[in-house]
């Protein structure tokens, strides 16, 4: 095990490992994700949201105004990363640096959902990272159910333009929504599923800001990391 990784992996309080295959490799074309980010937006087109490319895509979400968050959100927040990736990261929805800075996963979070890549030899510019919601709900409150709704075909677009091999998502409300299940991620974890529109295999694990608070957690999202590591190289039995 390479210095570096047991560097991450003593950041995410994870004391062993033994890599079956190795480092991952890089064979992913990359992003830089605030250049992502900083894309110039056009109108909106008008087309049905399934039909839109990545740029009508993200011009439609920046213009949106569905639901009512549009009123209190600071900016949308789109997503960012590699439109091609093999590994698409679904979180519940921006938070207040989120809403400010116009990525997703920033913040403590998003350094913890870092590592956890690094973990498995992924850098964060070869996933893509997504939310639920694309915009903030105030005071970080749950999406609500109808606010979630409005926004899926944003998501539904974006899975069937980057075709992943897996989803991975993290969180609870990330996963019931997903899956329309009202199970604890405790409960869903530690299965293989399907996103039920695409057919997609889908795992569920902790939200990164949860594992803060929670870390006795560590060492069962870290059993998620190595599984994803798995599928990803066709190691999954
Ligand atoms: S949360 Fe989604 S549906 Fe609501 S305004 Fe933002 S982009 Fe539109």
């Amino acid at each position: 095990m390479g210095t570096r990784r047991q560097a991450y992996l003593d950041a995410m309080g994870i004391q062993t490992w033994a890599p079956r295959g190795g480092v991952a490799s890089s064979e992913t074309e990359t992003l830089a994700p605030a250049a992502a980010e900083s894309v110039e937006t056009g109108p909106p087109t008008g087309l049905p949201i399934e039909r839109l490319d990545w740029e009508a895509l993200r011009a439609e979400v920046v213009a949106c105004h569905r639901c009512s968050l549009a009123e209190t959100r600071t900016q949308a927040v789109f997503g960012v990363g590699d439109p091609h990736a093999d590994l698409l990261i679904v979180g519940e929805a921006p938070g207040a640096d989120e809403d400010r800075l116009g990525e997703p996963f920033v913040g403590r979070a998003g350094q913890l959902l870092n590592l956890m890549l690094q973990a498995i030899g992924l850098k964060r510019e070869q996933v893509y990272i997504a939310n639920i919601l694309k915009c903030r709900p105030p005071g970080n409150r749950d999406p609500h159910a109808e606010e979630a709704a409005h926004c899926r075909p944003f998501l539904l677009r974006q899975i069937a333009l980057i075709q992943p091999k897996l989803i991975l998502s993290v969180g609870r409300v990330s996963a019931r929504n997903l899956l329309h299940s009202t199970d604890k991620v405790g409960c869903l974890r530690g299965r293989l599923h399907r996103f039920p529109e695409t057919d997609t295999p889908l795992l569920v694990t902790y939200h990164p800001a949860y594992l803060l608070r929670s870390p006795e957690q560590k060492s069962k999202a870290w059993d998620d990391l190595q599984r994803v590591y798995r599928i990803l190289h066709g190691r999954d039995e």
